[in-house]
């Protein structure tokens, strides 16, 4: 069974209680998650920045650090980096030391000893990020970018502005996730993000073999029936089967999976007339998601893309100017 234990995030803080890394949503305080949200809302208007703005973040350096595949997160944190302004490397693990067994830590310090200042990394293994902090988070400014099935803060980060965009108003929202639970990161943190914005329910429907060992958050509840979950929702999400994070994916039944779980336009008929869908994507079209819904008027998956950008501007914007304030 899968640890569902969740990082100590209080050392992500500044003594005066301000942002310095990013490692987990968990605990994090509503008017931090505010301050991003509200930024990330100006920079989907796409408007050139002022040159001043540029200039001065020509001194930073990112470096993207990715030991799990990525498409979303990896090109979007580079493409709000180069709007910001600043210089970003993204950093070829194949062909890195990394291979010739070089600890991270190792790595990390080579790549500030260049003048790297802020690591944006994505890593399998649980804790590694925050295990960062301590060791090098003085320094550097650490962003989770993907930890193993525990954490994937600025997925969460922009799961909240599309709901925001789309509803307004968190407390008046059930919000369903149906999928593999248990070994889903953006669950996690979409979880732990939606409570602290504090909706009204909280539902997370998935067979009993991809159930977390225990409950997300202090408000979530889990279901088995695909119906129960959907029921008057105000928004749905549909995660992918996480294969790559099972020891034996052969008790996997597919088309009991389909036939109970995916989100299709009849399933979707009993959540509210004007439910919102959405998918962290990769999507695999037709098994946890019907092909046509995935493209259909309710559909924000594409959306939530185009806000990965906005929100991770936002994050590196702050969480640089609150670096330079130490
Ligand atoms: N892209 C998301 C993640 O990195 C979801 C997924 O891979 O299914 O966790």
């Amino acid at each position: 069974m899968l640890s569902d234990s969740i990082n100590e995030s209080s050392k992500q803080l500044t003594k005066d209680g301000k942002l310095r890394h990013l490692v987990s949503l968990e605990n994090l305080d509503k008017n931090i998650l505010m301050r991003l949200l509200f930024e990330a809302q100006e920079y989907t208007q796409f408007k050139k920045l002022p040159d001043r703005i540029i200039n001065h973040n020509q001194e930073h350096t990112i470096a993207n650090l990715f030991f799990e595949p990525s498409t979303r997160t990896r090109a979007s944190f580079e493409i709000a980096a180069n709007r910001l302004g600043f210089n970003v490397i993204n950093f070829d693990i194949e062909n890195s030391s990394g291979k010739k067994g070089e600890t991270i830590l190792d790595t990390v310090m080579t790549l500030k000893s260049m003048g790297v200042d802020t690591l944006v990394i994505r890593h399998k293994e649980a804790g590694i990020h925050a295990q960062l902090v301590q060791d090098i988070g003085d320094e550097c400014i650490i962003i989770n970018a993907g930890e193993g099935h525990i954490s994937h803060p600025t997925q969460g980060l922009l799961d909240l502005l599309t709901i925001q965009q789309e509803k307004e108003a968190f407390e008046d929202l059930t919000v369903t996730i149906v999928g593999d639970i248990a070994h889903s990161r953006v669950a996690r943190s979409a979880a732990q993000g939606l409570t602290t914005m504090g909706v009204k329910e909280l539902r997370l429907v998935s067979p009993k073999e991809f159930m977390p060992s225990k409950k997300l958050t202090s408000i979530s509840k889990h279901f088995t029936n695909l119906d129960e979950g959907l029921k008057n929702a105000d928004v749905v999400m549909a995660l992918r089967i996480q294969h790559e994070r099972m020891e034996d994916t052969n008790n996997i039944n597919l088309d009991n999976y389909i036939k109970n779980y995916r989100i299709t336009h009849k399933a979707m008929r009993i959540a509210k007339p004007d439910a919102i869908i959405m998918h962290p994507g990769p999507m695999n079209r037709n098994i946890e998601i019907e092909s046509s819904l995935a493209d259909g008027e309710q559909s924000v998956i594409l959306r939530q893309v185009a806000n990965g950008v906005a929100v991770r501007m936002a994050l590196l914007n702050q969480l640089t100017k609150n670096h330079e304030a130490q």
